[in-house]
Protein backbone atom coordinates (compact mmCIF):
# COMPACT_ATOMS: atom_id res chain seq x y z
CA UNK A 1 0.00 0.00 0.00
CA UNK A 2 1.56 3.22 -0.99
CA UNK A 3 1.49 5.93 1.92
CA UNK A 4 0.71 8.97 -0.02
CA UNK A 5 1.80 12.45 1.39
CA UNK A 6 2.00 16.25 0.18
CA UNK A 7 5.36 17.04 1.70
CA UNK A 8 6.76 20.42 2.66
CA UNK A 9 10.40 21.36 3.44
CA UNK A 10 11.01 20.99 7.01
CA UNK A 11 14.55 23.99 7.40
CA UNK A 12 16.32 24.49 10.59
CA UNK A 13 19.18 26.46 9.71
CA UNK A 14 21.89 24.08 7.85
CA UNK A 15 19.46 21.18 8.65
CA UNK A 16 16.43 19.80 6.55
CA UNK A 17 14.49 17.25 8.56
CA UNK A 18 12.91 16.17 5.71
CA UNK A 19 13.34 15.45 1.63
CA UNK A 20 10.71 14.37 -0.79
CA UNK A 21 11.07 11.59 -3.44
CA UNK A 22 9.75 12.98 -6.41
CA UNK A 23 12.43 16.08 -6.08
CA UNK A 24 15.20 13.67 -5.29
CA UNK A 25 14.54 11.33 -7.97
CA UNK A 26 14.55 14.68 -10.44
CA UNK A 27 17.82 15.59 -9.40
CA UNK A 28 18.97 11.78 -9.84
CA UNK A 29 17.93 11.92 -13.19
CA UNK A 30 18.94 15.26 -14.16
CA UNK A 31 22.35 14.09 -13.33
CA UNK A 32 21.85 10.66 -14.95
CA UNK A 33 21.14 12.97 -18.17
CA UNK A 34 24.51 15.02 -17.40
CA UNK A 35 26.90 11.83 -17.45
CA UNK A 36 24.94 10.50 -20.53
CA UNK A 37 25.35 13.92 -22.08
CA UNK A 38 28.78 14.12 -21.55
CA UNK A 39 31.19 12.73 -25.24
CA UNK A 40 34.04 11.59 -23.46
CA UNK A 41 32.30 8.65 -20.93
CA UNK A 42 32.05 5.64 -22.86
CA UNK A 43 31.86 1.83 -22.10
CA UNK A 44 35.02 0.30 -20.96
CA UNK A 45 37.91 -0.31 -24.20
CA UNK A 46 37.22 -4.39 -25.23
CA UNK A 47 34.12 -4.48 -23.32
CA UNK A 48 35.64 -5.68 -20.02
CA UNK A 49 33.27 -5.22 -17.44
CA UNK A 50 34.21 -2.42 -14.44
CA UNK A 51 33.73 -2.81 -10.85
CA UNK A 52 33.57 -0.19 -8.44
CA UNK A 53 32.89 0.46 -4.75
CA UNK A 54 31.77 3.40 -3.48
CA UNK A 55 31.70 4.69 -0.01
CA UNK A 56 29.35 7.39 0.79
CA UNK A 57 27.35 6.43 -2.69
CA UNK A 58 24.09 8.60 -1.26
CA UNK A 59 24.67 12.18 -1.49
CA UNK A 60 26.76 14.76 -2.87
CA UNK A 61 30.37 13.50 -4.41
CA UNK A 62 29.69 9.94 -3.56
CA UNK A 63 26.49 10.00 -5.16
CA UNK A 64 27.65 11.62 -8.37
CA UNK A 65 30.45 9.13 -8.73
CA UNK A 66 28.28 6.27 -8.46
CA UNK A 67 26.24 7.67 -11.35
CA UNK A 68 29.10 8.76 -13.38
CA UNK A 69 30.63 5.10 -12.59
CA UNK A 70 27.73 3.40 -13.20
CA UNK A 71 25.84 4.97 -16.75
CA UNK A 72 28.77 6.47 -18.00
CA UNK A 73 31.00 3.45 -17.65
CA UNK A 74 28.52 0.54 -17.62
CA UNK A 75 29.80 -0.28 -14.51
CA UNK A 76 28.63 -3.18 -11.96
CA UNK A 77 28.37 -0.99 -8.61
CA UNK A 78 28.07 -1.10 -4.76
CA UNK A 79 26.99 1.81 -2.89
CA UNK A 80 27.61 2.19 0.82
CA UNK A 81 25.84 4.49 2.55
CA UNK A 82 24.35 5.65 6.01
CA UNK A 83 20.47 6.95 5.29
CA UNK A 84 17.02 6.76 7.25
CA UNK A 85 14.59 4.35 5.65
CA UNK A 86 10.84 5.62 5.38
CA UNK A 87 9.04 5.36 8.79
CA UNK A 88 5.09 5.69 8.83
CA UNK A 89 4.28 9.16 7.57
CA UNK A 90 8.02 10.17 8.15
CA UNK A 91 9.77 10.35 4.83
CA UNK A 92 13.01 8.74 3.97
CA UNK A 93 16.38 10.66 4.21
CA UNK A 94 17.12 12.01 0.82
CA UNK A 95 20.16 9.95 0.73
CA UNK A 96 17.45 7.08 0.67
CA UNK A 97 15.31 8.35 -1.95
CA UNK A 98 18.50 8.96 -4.04
CA UNK A 99 19.57 5.56 -4.04
CA UNK A 100 16.00 4.13 -4.43
CA UNK A 101 15.71 6.36 -7.50
CA UNK A 102 19.22 5.23 -8.90
CA UNK A 103 18.34 1.86 -8.51
CA UNK A 104 15.60 2.06 -10.90
CA UNK A 105 17.18 3.68 -13.53
CA UNK A 106 19.72 0.83 -13.22
CA UNK A 107 17.47 -1.50 -13.54
CA UNK A 108 15.92 0.27 -16.46
CA UNK A 109 19.31 0.49 -17.88
CA UNK A 110 20.02 -3.03 -17.67
CA UNK A 111 22.81 -1.89 -14.91
CA UNK A 112 23.70 -4.11 -11.81
CA UNK A 113 23.55 -1.72 -8.75
CA UNK A 114 23.53 -3.10 -5.14
CA UNK A 115 23.26 -0.61 -1.86
CA UNK A 116 24.66 -1.38 1.89
CA UNK A 117 22.75 0.69 4.17
CA UNK A 118 24.82 0.53 7.57
CA UNK A 119 27.70 2.00 9.88
CA UNK A 120 30.19 2.17 6.85
CA UNK A 121 33.27 2.93 9.66
CA UNK A 122 32.05 -0.61 11.40
CA UNK A 123 33.56 -4.16 11.08
CA UNK A 124 30.13 -5.38 10.39
CA UNK A 125 29.42 -3.27 7.75
CA UNK A 126 32.97 -4.01 6.39
CA UNK A 127 32.56 -7.49 6.46
CA UNK A 128 28.94 -7.45 4.37
CA UNK A 129 30.56 -5.89 1.64
CA UNK A 130 33.57 -8.40 1.52
CA UNK A 131 31.00 -11.08 1.44
CA UNK A 132 28.85 -9.35 -1.35
CA UNK A 133 31.95 -8.58 -3.30
CA UNK A 134 32.63 -12.24 -2.99
CA UNK A 135 29.45 -13.27 -4.35
CA UNK A 136 30.26 -11.34 -7.42
CA UNK A 137 33.25 -13.72 -8.23
CA UNK A 138 34.74 -10.34 -9.22
CA UNK A 139 37.37 -8.09 -8.34
CA UNK A 140 37.03 -3.97 -7.15
CA UNK A 141 38.71 -1.77 -9.87
CA UNK A 142 37.98 1.20 -8.52
CA UNK A 143 37.32 2.55 -5.12
CA UNK A 144 35.92 5.69 -3.85
CA UNK A 145 35.96 7.21 -0.90
CA UNK A 146 33.21 9.92 0.46
CA UNK A 147 32.19 9.49 3.49
CA UNK A 148 31.39 12.87 5.21
CA UNK A 149 30.35 12.49 8.99
CA UNK A 150 30.08 14.52 12.19
CA UNK A 151 30.98 11.54 13.67
CA UNK A 152 33.15 7.71 14.16
CA UNK A 153 32.84 5.04 16.25
CA UNK A 154 36.57 3.46 15.98
CA UNK A 155 35.89 -0.48 15.43
CA UNK A 156 39.04 -1.40 17.50
CA UNK A 157 38.91 0.27 20.92
CA UNK A 158 34.45 1.10 20.21
CA UNK A 159 35.71 4.22 21.19
CA UNK A 160 33.18 7.52 19.55
CA UNK A 161 35.24 10.45 17.84
CA UNK A 162 33.23 13.49 17.19
CA UNK A 163 34.97 15.86 14.48
CA UNK A 164 34.83 19.64 14.56
CA UNK A 165 35.22 22.52 12.36
CA UNK A 166 37.63 25.15 14.41
CA UNK A 167 40.37 27.22 13.81
CA UNK A 168 43.75 26.32 15.23
CA UNK A 169 45.54 28.19 17.37
CA UNK A 170 44.25 31.19 17.69
CA UNK A 171 39.97 32.19 17.66
CA UNK A 172 39.24 33.79 14.16
CA UNK A 173 36.84 36.25 13.52
CA UNK A 174 34.92 36.53 9.63
CA UNK A 175 32.15 37.19 8.03
CA UNK A 176 28.83 34.41 7.82
CA UNK A 177 25.37 33.71 6.71
CA UNK A 178 23.22 32.88 9.42
CA UNK A 179 21.22 30.50 7.62
CA UNK A 180 18.47 30.53 9.91
CA UNK A 181 17.87 34.42 8.99
CA UNK A 182 19.66 35.03 6.35
CA UNK A 183 21.94 38.24 7.95
CA UNK A 184 25.43 38.53 6.69
CA UNK A 185 26.95 38.19 10.80
CA UNK A 186 30.41 38.42 12.09
CA UNK A 187 31.47 35.23 14.09
CA UNK A 188 34.26 34.24 16.52
CA UNK A 189 35.48 31.06 16.46
CA UNK A 190 37.34 29.52 19.60
CA UNK A 191 40.60 27.71 18.36
CA UNK A 192 40.50 23.98 18.56
CA UNK A 193 42.37 21.94 21.61
CA UNK A 194 44.57 19.20 20.85
CA UNK A 195 41.19 16.50 21.62
CA UNK A 196 39.83 18.22 18.94
CA UNK A 197 42.49 17.88 16.50
CA UNK A 198 42.83 13.89 17.27
CA UNK A 199 39.02 13.48 17.12
CA UNK A 200 38.26 15.22 13.95
CA UNK A 201 41.63 13.19 12.19
CA UNK A 202 40.19 10.52 13.43
CA UNK A 203 37.04 10.65 11.78
CA UNK A 204 37.44 13.05 8.44
CA UNK A 205 41.49 11.32 8.24
CA UNK A 206 42.35 8.17 6.45
CA UNK A 207 42.59 5.90 8.82
CA UNK A 208 39.23 4.30 7.73
CA UNK A 209 40.02 4.45 4.11
CA UNK A 210 43.17 2.31 5.02
CA UNK A 211 41.22 -0.30 6.90
CA UNK A 212 39.00 -0.50 4.30
CA UNK A 213 41.73 -1.01 1.64
CA UNK A 214 43.47 -3.33 3.75
CA UNK A 215 40.71 -5.44 4.28
CA UNK A 216 39.68 -5.93 0.61
CA UNK A 217 43.46 -6.40 -0.34
CA UNK A 218 43.42 -9.04 2.32
CA UNK A 219 40.22 -10.72 1.30
CA UNK A 220 41.95 -10.85 -2.31
CA UNK A 221 39.36 -8.54 -3.64
CA UNK A 222 41.29 -5.57 -5.56
CA UNK A 223 42.04 -6.58 -9.27
CA UNK A 224 45.87 -5.87 -11.01
CA UNK A 225 45.97 -1.96 -11.70
CA UNK A 226 43.23 -0.94 -8.75
CA UNK A 227 42.95 2.48 -8.16
CA UNK A 228 41.43 4.24 -4.97
CA UNK A 229 40.19 7.97 -4.70
CA UNK A 230 39.37 9.88 -1.59
CA UNK A 231 38.00 13.29 -1.69
CA UNK A 232 39.59 16.57 -0.29
CA UNK A 233 39.37 20.38 0.00
CA UNK A 234 42.06 22.87 0.10
CA UNK A 235 40.24 26.40 -0.97
CA UNK A 236 41.31 29.78 -0.99
CA UNK A 237 43.23 31.85 1.25
CA UNK A 238 39.72 33.26 2.31
CA UNK A 239 38.88 30.03 3.84
CA UNK A 240 42.37 28.79 5.32
CA UNK A 241 41.64 29.37 9.35
CA UNK A 242 38.81 27.42 9.47
CA UNK A 243 39.46 24.94 6.44
CA UNK A 244 42.75 24.30 4.95
CA UNK A 245 45.03 25.05 8.37
CA UNK A 246 41.63 23.92 10.61
CA UNK A 247 41.18 21.14 12.10
CA UNK A 248 39.68 19.50 9.06
CA UNK A 249 43.07 20.59 7.20
CA UNK A 250 44.75 18.73 9.11
CA UNK A 251 42.29 15.40 8.60
CA UNK A 252 42.70 15.88 4.96
CA UNK A 253 46.42 16.63 5.64
CA UNK A 254 45.99 12.78 6.97
CA UNK A 255 44.21 11.52 3.98
CA UNK A 256 46.84 12.98 1.80
CA UNK A 257 49.29 10.63 4.02
CA UNK A 258 47.16 7.36 3.93
CA UNK A 259 46.90 8.37 -0.19
CA UNK A 260 50.55 7.97 0.07
CA UNK A 261 51.20 4.43 1.74
CA UNK A 262 48.26 2.97 -0.12
CA UNK A 263 50.01 4.08 -3.22
CA UNK A 264 52.79 2.13 -1.43
CA UNK A 265 51.09 -0.89 -0.64
CA UNK A 266 48.76 -0.81 -3.80
CA UNK A 267 51.66 -0.70 -6.21
CA UNK A 268 53.80 -3.79 -5.00
CA UNK A 269 51.33 -5.85 -4.57
CA UNK A 270 48.84 -4.77 -7.68
CA UNK A 271 50.23 -2.44 -9.82
CA UNK A 272 47.54 -0.24 -8.35
CA UNK A 273 47.42 3.37 -6.62
CA UNK A 274 45.64 5.99 -4.19
CA UNK A 275 44.65 9.20 -4.87
CA UNK A 276 43.22 12.20 -3.28
CA UNK A 277 41.39 14.45 -5.32
CA UNK A 278 41.13 17.73 -4.21
CA UNK A 279 37.09 19.33 -5.73
CA UNK A 280 35.89 22.49 -5.94
CA UNK A 281 33.41 24.13 -3.23
CA UNK A 282 30.14 22.96 -4.04
CA UNK A 283 26.69 22.85 -1.82
CA UNK A 284 26.10 19.68 -0.42
CA UNK A 285 24.98 18.64 3.39
CA UNK A 286 28.37 18.71 4.65
CA UNK A 287 29.96 21.82 3.17
CA UNK A 288 26.84 23.54 4.22
CA UNK A 289 27.30 22.49 7.81
CA UNK A 290 30.82 24.69 7.85
CA UNK A 291 30.73 27.95 9.20
CA UNK A 292 32.21 30.97 6.56
CA UNK A 293 31.93 28.49 4.04
CA UNK A 294 28.48 29.48 2.57
CA UNK A 295 28.88 32.61 2.21
CA UNK A 296 32.03 31.69 0.32
CA UNK A 297 30.09 29.72 -1.85
CA UNK A 298 27.30 32.08 -2.20
CA UNK A 299 30.14 34.94 -3.59
CA UNK A 300 31.81 32.02 -5.77
CA UNK A 301 29.03 30.41 -7.43
CA UNK A 302 28.17 34.20 -8.86
CA UNK A 303 31.67 34.49 -9.86
CA UNK A 304 31.80 31.12 -12.04
CA UNK A 305 28.36 31.31 -12.64
CA UNK A 306 28.98 34.57 -14.71
CA UNK A 307 32.26 33.02 -16.39
CA UNK A 308 30.59 29.72 -17.49
CA UNK A 309 32.91 27.92 -15.16
CA UNK A 310 30.86 26.75 -12.59
CA UNK A 311 30.44 22.92 -11.47
CA UNK A 312 28.37 20.75 -9.50
CA UNK A 313 29.19 17.53 -8.17
CA UNK A 314 27.90 15.61 -11.45
CA UNK A 315 30.14 17.95 -13.77
CA UNK A 316 32.98 17.29 -11.38
CA UNK A 317 32.84 13.10 -10.97
CA UNK A 318 32.35 13.49 -14.96
CA UNK A 319 35.16 15.04 -15.08
CA UNK A 320 37.49 13.12 -12.76
CA UNK A 321 36.62 9.60 -14.25
CA UNK A 322 37.05 11.50 -17.84
CA UNK A 323 40.06 12.77 -17.28
CA UNK A 324 42.18 11.02 -14.67
CA UNK A 325 40.70 7.41 -13.11
CA UNK A 326 38.43 5.81 -15.96
CA UNK A 327 40.58 2.67 -17.53
CA UNK A 328 42.83 3.75 -19.86
CA UNK A 329 43.67 7.17 -18.19
CA UNK A 330 46.63 7.99 -16.09
CA UNK A 331 45.64 10.61 -13.39
CA UNK A 332 47.30 14.11 -13.77
CA UNK A 333 48.38 15.42 -10.47
CA UNK A 334 50.26 18.07 -8.87
CA UNK A 335 53.43 18.30 -6.79
CA UNK A 336 52.01 16.55 -4.17
CA UNK A 337 50.39 13.72 -6.01
CA UNK A 338 46.83 15.15 -5.78
CA UNK A 339 44.64 15.29 -8.86
CA UNK A 340 43.54 18.86 -9.10
CA UNK A 341 39.53 19.62 -9.50
CA UNK A 342 39.45 22.62 -7.85
CA UNK A 343 41.75 24.91 -10.67
CA UNK A 344 38.76 26.61 -12.30
CA UNK A 345 37.30 27.65 -8.53
CA UNK A 346 41.26 29.13 -7.93
CA UNK A 347 42.11 30.57 -10.88
CA UNK A 348 43.08 33.79 -9.51
CA UNK A 349 40.78 36.19 -11.48
CA UNK A 350 37.92 34.26 -10.06
CA UNK A 351 39.29 34.17 -6.07
CA UNK A 352 40.53 38.34 -6.90
CA UNK A 353 36.86 38.94 -8.11
CA UNK A 354 35.73 36.64 -4.92
CA UNK A 355 38.17 38.55 -2.38
CA UNK A 356 36.64 41.97 -3.84
CA UNK A 357 32.86 41.05 -2.65
CA UNK A 358 33.86 39.19 0.16
CA UNK A 359 35.48 42.53 1.52
CA UNK A 360 32.02 44.36 0.48
CA UNK A 361 29.02 42.22 1.14
CA UNK A 362 26.89 42.76 3.92
CA UNK A 363 22.90 41.64 4.73
CA UNK A 364 21.79 44.69 2.59
CA UNK A 365 23.75 43.73 -0.88
CA UNK A 366 23.87 39.93 -0.18
CA UNK A 367 21.51 39.53 -2.66
CA UNK A 368 22.94 41.50 -5.16
CA UNK A 369 26.48 40.72 -4.85
CA UNK A 370 26.54 37.01 -4.19
CA UNK A 371 24.13 34.15 -5.40
CA UNK A 372 22.81 33.23 -2.10
CA UNK A 373 19.51 32.88 -4.10
CA UNK A 374 20.92 30.25 -5.66
CA UNK A 375 22.93 28.75 -2.45
CA UNK A 376 19.54 27.98 -0.83
CA UNK A 377 18.10 26.95 -3.62
CA UNK A 378 20.22 24.16 -4.69
CA UNK A 379 20.40 23.71 -0.33
CA UNK A 380 16.38 22.85 -0.76
CA UNK A 381 17.16 21.01 -3.60
CA UNK A 382 19.43 18.69 -1.97
CA UNK A 383 16.65 17.42 -0.19
CA UNK A 384 14.38 17.23 -3.63
CA UNK A 385 12.44 20.63 -2.84
CA UNK A 386 12.49 23.44 -4.86
CA UNK A 387 13.39 21.82 -8.46
CA UNK A 388 12.14 22.33 -11.46
CA UNK A 389 9.15 20.45 -12.70
CA UNK A 390 7.77 19.09 -9.33
CA UNK A 391 4.18 19.47 -8.16
CA UNK A 392 4.59 20.15 -4.71
CA UNK A 393 1.06 20.10 -4.32
CA UNK A 394 0.71 16.37 -5.14
CA UNK A 395 0.85 13.88 -2.99
CA UNK A 396 3.60 11.36 -3.39
CA UNK A 397 4.55 7.81 -1.96
CA UNK A 398 6.81 7.96 1.04
CA UNK A 399 7.12 4.09 1.42
CA UNK A 400 9.74 3.59 -1.15
CA UNK A 401 12.18 0.73 -0.78
CA UNK A 402 15.29 -0.18 -2.65
CA UNK A 403 15.67 -4.09 -3.48
P1 LIG B 1 27.70 14.44 1.78
O1 LIG B 1 27.26 14.82 3.14
O2 LIG B 1 26.86 14.88 0.63
O3 LIG B 1 27.86 12.84 1.66
C1 LIG B 1 28.33 12.03 2.69
C2 LIG B 1 28.08 10.58 2.38
O4 LIG B 1 28.63 9.79 3.45
C3 LIG B 1 26.59 10.18 2.28
O5 LIG B 1 26.45 9.20 1.26
C4 LIG B 1 26.33 9.52 3.64
O6 LIG B 1 25.28 8.56 3.64
C5 LIG B 1 27.65 8.85 3.88
N1 LIG B 1 27.92 8.53 5.29
C6 LIG B 1 28.11 9.39 6.32
N2 LIG B 1 28.38 8.69 7.46
C7 LIG B 1 28.37 7.37 7.11
C8 LIG B 1 28.57 6.17 7.82
N3 LIG B 1 28.88 6.15 9.12
N4 LIG B 1 28.44 5.00 7.14
C9 LIG B 1 28.11 4.98 5.82
N5 LIG B 1 27.95 6.09 5.09
C10 LIG B 1 28.06 7.28 5.73
O7 LIG B 1 29.21 14.97 1.66
P2 LIG B 1 30.13 15.53 0.48
O8 LIG B 1 30.19 17.00 0.60
O9 LIG B 1 29.81 14.90 -0.82
O10 LIG B 1 31.55 15.00 1.00
C11 LIG B 1 32.18 13.84 0.52
C12 LIG B 1 33.68 14.07 0.50
O11 LIG B 1 33.96 15.12 -0.44
C13 LIG B 1 34.25 14.53 1.85
O12 LIG B 1 35.53 13.95 2.03
C14 LIG B 1 34.40 16.03 1.66
O13 LIG B 1 35.38 16.60 2.48
C15 LIG B 1 34.81 16.06 0.20
N6 LIG B 1 34.65 17.38 -0.44
C16 LIG B 1 33.51 18.09 -0.34
C17 LIG B 1 33.43 19.36 -0.91
C18 LIG B 1 32.17 20.19 -0.81
O14 LIG B 1 32.23 21.40 -1.10
N7 LIG B 1 31.05 19.61 -0.44
C19 LIG B 1 34.51 19.88 -1.63
C20 LIG B 1 35.65 19.11 -1.77
C21 LIG B 1 35.73 17.86 -1.15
Amino acid sequence: MPNLQIVAPRIRGFICLNAHPAGCAANVERQIAVVRGSAATSPRPGGEPYHVLVLGASTGYGLSSLLTTVFGYGARALGVCLERPPQGDKPASAGWYNLVAAHAEARAAGRALETVNGDAYSAEVKAEVLERLRRWGRKLDAVVYSLASPRRTDPRTGETFTSVLKPLGAAYRSKSINLGNDQVVDVELAPATEADVTATVKVMGGEDWDLWMSALLDADLLAPGCRTVAYSYLGPELTYPIYRSGTIGRAKEHLEQTAHALTATLGARLGGAAFVSVNKAVVTQASSAIPVVPLYISLLYRVMKARGSHEGTIEQAVRLFRDHLAPGHTPETDEAGRIRLDDRELAPDVQAEVSRLWAEVSTANLGALSDYAGFKQEFRALFGFEVPGIDYGEPVDLDLRMP
